[in-house]
């Protein structure tokens, strides 16, 4: 079981369906969100829990830059629009998957 989060931001910038957590295929790893510290971009990518991957720093896949895992306590968090680059990217919860 998983959330399904929306990001959203005051200048018009929407994304939809980004997947936290485990669905129901045992073999998969666990989906997180994560945001480049560089560009700002949202990525959508699987932890592999066998090796600890969270502690480990994942680069950006386009500007090589740190990622920081969204979401979970998303409320404690400002996060950048990857549209403005403004501090006013919010993660609201639309959903459960599975
Ligand atoms: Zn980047
Ligand atoms: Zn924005």
């Amino acid at each position: 079981m998983g959330t399904i989060y929306k990001a959203s931001c005051p200048c018009g910038f929407e994304q939809f369906k980004l997947l936290q957590g485990r669905g129901l295929d045992r073999n998969a790893g666990s989906l997180e969100i994560f945001q480049c510290e560089g560009c700002h971009a949202l990525i959508n990518g699987e932890v592999d829990q066998s090796v600890d991957s969270l502690f480990e720093p994942i680069p950006c896949p386009d500007c090589k830059g740190t990622l920081h895992r969204m979401g979970g306590d998303a409320d404690q968090h400002a996060w950048y629009c990857p549209e403005c680059h403004e501090e006013t990217l919010t993660l609201t919860i639309i959903g459960l998957w599975n």
